[in-house]
């Protein structure tokens, strides 16, 4: 059994020597109870240490029948701390079956013994000890705690799991604290630390006497020595940089691998050790939102909690006092320097210009060093693993950001304090440095929408969204400036997220529920299969439309047959009301292309995930031209498919255009996007038309084509903007450099054959690279006796659904045998239609072996 020691020893106690009269392992029935007996191997042994103080357990004193007094080595020391704890009387019940008088299981105030230092000069001190206040009980009860000593071991940070001694399950950890006990649950031995003020330590203590009044108290050793105040009461949080060799610093991973090993506290705790970050400071106001701090190689910020006689204890070996950080006269801080506590208590209110109502925003703070300063109530240490964190906070790398309602309470360091503010793609970010002094007690934030789509009639949207509440995720979208958040029940595996959420009916924010009528969350539910594909099924009204998944790992359960294909999924819900979204294009994509060619898709969605620079990926566009090559007009849609909290909703959005005079409300927003009047972006918000036609729409020309004018306008408040393309049937026609924030143009457009077009806009964060940051819906153009075809590319669609047959009838765990041939007839009748078009067209393709092909010839 190894010694309990729950950090650094403190140089400032040391052990008295202390025998008691009877070896712990000596304790029998007759002299404590079964309970305490039965806990005994888990007491503390030998050479201890608890908060900070070393003691050395040796026989333990029995305080039952009689006064017992022990001789020490005189002592002039201002405390003493005993090493304690109390044997339980379990209640009696009365004859009623109730407890009376009731003082509670710890018998708060009843009087256990009485502890006397005995002075050389013959004089005697002598301190009560009464239950729940000197000394608590044995085995712990929940709420119960002491209201002057307190229990061993010292409360301690909870940390990742390669480095956490303890199981500790993955929904306890996130409270990243604990109030460690010997053991956790039933049968734990706890020793409680009282410590005993030394009245007269002018005169030496050369005994120490026990004497009892009721019931059995325990005491394992004491500890004496000279320390300003009790040395169980540690102070309030705070921190100081540290510097420590970069080969440790570089060792950090968030959320994996912490520094807790590094630099301890004897008579306090390390709360948490992170790089410190460094942000551009000097240049705060001129640098852009989101951009991320740079980690210090061999700097650290060491956040803790201590007694102000605590030593900090590196790995290095060297050891430093709290409290030199308070010694302004300190040479230099070479190692170790103090961090400006965060001690001033300001409102933060954020309006909108013209108004005097706080509005959401997402905000990051933090002060001179770096340090992050999150509001009151929300995560100091936010964790981004997937489906860990559902909070209103956001994981850029290490820019921790929050949600917030537009008015909240923060405790901000004196000085500077370095605040960004960001609002969605309308508004001006702002980052911004307020000064805080003594007589700072609110500070507001005034923000200026500068682009103005939303009062043209366009709305935002985010497709795709799991896990949050439906509270969270309508704060976090009017944060963004995301006037609709779709979010989606589903399956993963043997998990189901946000069920309970769905009723088929109910839109969270609207005006009759008491919210704005802006921001709008609907739950809907992503039905997915890991071959077939995933597929949103959004705004239907009803039952959930089930199963969410089919056919086994990775999406469903082991052992689920394959029952329901996408296009079947499709119907249900066009037949309930709802939206059809194929959610992060292509993949998987094995049945989007019958889907797609069956027509029972409303849109595509480009999907950023928490990625916020990589942009449209081309690999999606690719596999949405394919279709609308040959003329299946499906617009595009954003959604971030949001899963933990490195993702922010509304990274890629939707902007759908409402017709003009049509009021905003979810269904007006579902119109919308069914008319097909959509952009995805990134940022950059723009405007398109061909003759005079907006995205969505379809123009028809005479046989002999013609020319159209194309006419474009775009606009951008966050990310600059480098260049827009016309792509024209999947190629790019016209190409120009634009200015960074707004420009627009025209250019007439020979038109032959059937043509879509397109706008695309580029755009380029100084530090990164240039990216697709928005991409129209395209415009149709028809020329008559041109039919939209193209034979490669129907090819490639044809293969798809070819494959998507091969997989129902061979490897796919099969549901009863009606159903695959019901299935197997979707799968046929969408290869049918494509194939027919393509020996109408002329085009006579290679066959495979992998289809029976049953309907050709
Ligand atoms: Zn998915
Ligand atoms: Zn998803």
């Amino acid at each position: 059994m190894s010694a309990i020691q729950d950090g650094p020893v403190s140089s400032l106690l040391s052990p008295i020597d202390f025998d008691g009269n009877v070896e712990l392992d000596a304790l029998i029935r007759d002299q404590i109870s079964p309970d305490m007996l039965e806990a005994v191997e888990h007491a503390h042994r030998g050479d201890c240490v608890a908060w900070g103080i070393p003691f050395r357990v040796q026989k333990v004193l029995l305080v039952r029948d009689e006064a017992q007094k022990v001789d020490i080595a005189p002592t002039t020391a201002p405390w003493f701390v005993f090493l304690h704890t109390s044997d339980i009387q379990p209640d009696e019940l009365n004859e009623h079956g109730f407890i009376s008088p009731m003082r509670g299981k710890g018998k708060l105030g009843e009087h256990a013994a009485d502890y006397v230092l005995y002075y050389e000069d013959g004089s005697t001190e002598r301190a009560t000890i009464r239950r729940r206040h000197e000394i608590g009980s044995v085995d712990f009860r929940f709420g119960e705690n002491c209201t002057q000593c307190v229990p061993s071991p010292k409360p301690r940070p909870i940390r990742p799991p390669s480095q956490e001694p303890m199981l500790v399950r993955w929904g306890r950890r996130q409270k990243q604290a604990m109030a460690a006990r010997s053991k956790p649950g039933r049968g734990s031995w706890t020793n409680y630390l009282w410590a005993f003020e030394n009245p007269h330590p002018e005169k030496a203590v050369i005994g120490l006497g026990f004497e009892p009044r009721s019931g059995t108290v325990v005491v394992s050793a004491v500890s004496a020595g000279h320390v300003q105040a009790t040395p169980l009461r540690w102070e309030a949080r705070w921190k100081a940089i540290v510097k420590l060799p970069e080969n440790i610093v570089q060792s950090y991973e968030l959320n994996e691998h912490d520094l807790l090993d590094h630099v301890e506290l004897d008579l306090g705790q390390v709360i948490s050790i992170t790089p410190r970050l460094l942000y551009p400071n000097d240049v705060w106001p001129e640098t852009r939102q989101n951009q991320q701090p740079v980690r210090s190689a061999d700097e650290v910020i060491v956040e803790f909690t201590a007694h102000p006689d605590a030593d900090f204890h590196l790995s290095t070996g060297e050891r430093f006092a709290v409290a030199s950080l308070s010694d302004d006269s300190a040479a230099s801080y070479s190692v170790i320097r103090p961090v400006e506590a965060a001690t001033q208590r300001v409102k933060l209110r954020v309006i909108e210009k013209g108004s005097t109502l706080p509005v959401p925003v997402k905000l990051h703070a933090h002060g001179a060093v770096g340090e992050y300063l999150p509001p009151l109530d929300r995560h100091r240490s936010p964790n981004p693993a997937w489906f860990e964190d559902y909070s209103a906070d956001l994981c850029h790398g290490d820019h921790i950001c929050v949600y917030i309602p537009g008015e909240i309470t923060m405790n901000l360091p004196l000085g500077n304090v370095f605040l960004e503010i960001t609002k969605g793609f309308e508004i001006a970010p702002v980052r911004k440095t307020v000064e805080v002094t003594e007589n700072t007690n609110t500070i507001t934030i005034e923000l200026e929408r500068v682009l103005h789509w939303r009062e043209r009639g366009w709305v935002t949207a985010d497709t795709h969204v799991h896990f949050l509440s439906p509270g969270t995720a309508m704060l976090e979208g009017a944060a963004e400036d995301v006037n609709v958040i779709n979010l989606l029940a589903s399956q993963w595996g043997e998990l189901m997220t946000n069920v309970g959420d769905f009723d088929g009916k109910s839109t969270f924010g609207t005006q009759e529920a008491g919210g704005d009528g802006e921001h709008l969350v609907r739950v809907g539910t992503e039905n997915r299969q890991h071959v077939l594909g995933h597929i949103s099924l959004i705004g239907y009204r009803g039952n959930m439309i089930s199963p969410l998944c089919t056919g086994g790992p990775d999406e469903s359960a082991l052992g689920d047959p394959v029952e329901v294909l996408l296009s079947e999924w499709a119907q249900q819900c066009r037949n309930q009301g709802g939206l059809v979204v194929l959610p992060h294009f292509p993949d998987p994509r094995l049945e989007n292309a019958a889907a797609l060619i069956l027509e029972r898709i409303d849109a595509v969605e480009m999907c950023s995930q928490d990625d916020f620079y990589r942009g449209i990926d081309p690999y999606s566009l690719s596999d949405w031209y394919r279709y609308l090559n040959n003329g299946y007009l499906v617009p595009a849609v954003g959604g971030t498919d949001k899963m933990g909290a490195t993702w922010a909703v509304g990274t890629i959005r939707t902007y759908a255009r409402l017709p003009d005079d049509t009021p905003f409300t979810y269904d007006a927003w579902m119109d919308a996007v069914r008319a097909a009047q959509t952009f995805v972006t990134y940022g950059p918000l723009l405007e398109f038309s061909v003759a005079g036609q907006a995205m969505g729409d379809r123009i028809t020309l005479s046989a002999s084509g013609g020319t159209v004018d194309v006419t474009w306008n775009v606009a951008s408040a966050t990310v600059p903007m480098t260049r827009v393309e016309l792509i024209v049937n999947g190629e790019i026609r016209e190409a120009q450099s634009v200015k960074t924030d707004e420009d627009g143009g025209q250019w007439s457009v020979p038109v032959n054959g059937s043509a879509w077009l397109a706008l695309l806009v580029r755009a380029k964060y100084e530090d990164k690279p240039e990216m697709i940051a928005a991409h129209s819906t395209p415009v149709m153009v028809e020329v008559e006796g041109s039919p939209f075809f193209a034979a490669a590319d129907a090819l490639t669609i044809l293969e798809q659904i070819e494959g998507a047959m091969a997989y129902i009838d061979t490897i796919g765990t099969r549901a009863k045998a009606k159903r695959l041939a019901e299935m197997r007839l979707v799968l046929q009748g969408a290869y049918r239609r494509l194939h027919n078009r393509m020996h109408e067209m002329g085009y006579n393709h290679p066959h495979s072996h992998a289809t029976d092909h049953p309907d050709h010839h």
